[in-house]
């Protein structure tokens, strides 16, 4: 029998390559928008440089897949888990797809930072830092989806839970505190936010759930609040952090 919290130092690990991934595709991105937009003249190079920057992130995509894998792997193992199972990497997400959602929501980012009266420069760089929201989203979703398939898969699974960034959104908070009792292929019912820095921790038959100190947080402001609405959730949540 181990707890979930037993298997947190191979969660941290898969967290910390996640972060590495990141930091990396954000590097490229920003290599790519200097030498395809010019910052006096953002809106016109936004479709070109959208075309360089999707494959960016589907090969990081990839990556975060791969990632996903081996820390399914090391769970399932760490966990004593008998029989194999040979999780494999989900689906990517359609090119035309990528390729239109980048492309529209830095031309929107961009059109409305002008017209706020930001400078042209200004308007480049928000438009990028928009990109790199969405592109962190869609990258990590690479290996949320892998362990997500992975999870409905495998006979021994039991489910995922979510786990956070020390300094978790309220939603993040309250969707972690329910432990690993998550069993989805896709990604989108994660609901993972721009730069959310939530991932799925897989949990196998035979484990229990620990909370960790913001699950057990969460639960406790939950049970304490009166409702048991997001909204209301929400509130408590943001006066706990400002204290
Ligand atoms: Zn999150």
């Amino acid at each position: 029998m181990v707890s979930t919290l037993e298997l947190r130092p191979l969660v941290d690990d898969h967290r910390r390559n996640e972060l590495r991934l990141r930091k990396s595709t954000f590097r490229e991105m920003a290599s790519v928008w200097r030498a395809n937009v010019d910052p006096e003249d953002p809106v016109d190079a936004i479709p070109g440089a959208a075309v360089v920057l999707t494959d960016l992130v589907h090969a990081s995509r990839k990556s975060s897949s791969d990632n996903g894998i081996s820390f399914y792997r090391e769970m399932r193992s760490a966990a004593g888990v008998a029989g194999r199972f040979s999780p494999g990497r989900a689906p990517d997400i359609p090119n035309a797809l990528l390729l239109e959602t980048l492309t529209r929501s830095a031309r929107s980012v961009a059109l409305a930072a002008l017209g706020r009266g930001y400078t042209r420069p200004e308007a480049s760089r928000k438009a990028l830092l928009a990109l790199e929201g969405r592109a962190s989203r869609y990258v990590a979703n690479g290996s949320r989806d892998s362990i997500g398939l992975a999870v409905s898969s495998d006979p021994r699974a039991r489910g995922y839970e979510r786990v956070t960034s020390d300094d978790p959104c309220p939603f993040c908070a309250l969707m972690a505190s329910r432990g690993p009792v998550y069993k989805s292929e896709q990604a989108a019912d994660f609901e993972a936010h721009d730069f959310c820095q939530c991932h799925t921790a897989p949990a196998f038959e035979g484990t229990t759930f620990d909370p960790d100190p913001i699950q057990a947080e969460a639960q406790r402001l939950y049970r304490e609040m009166d409702g048991s609405s997001l909204s209301e959730f929400r509130k408590v949540w943001r006066n706990r952090q400002s204290r």
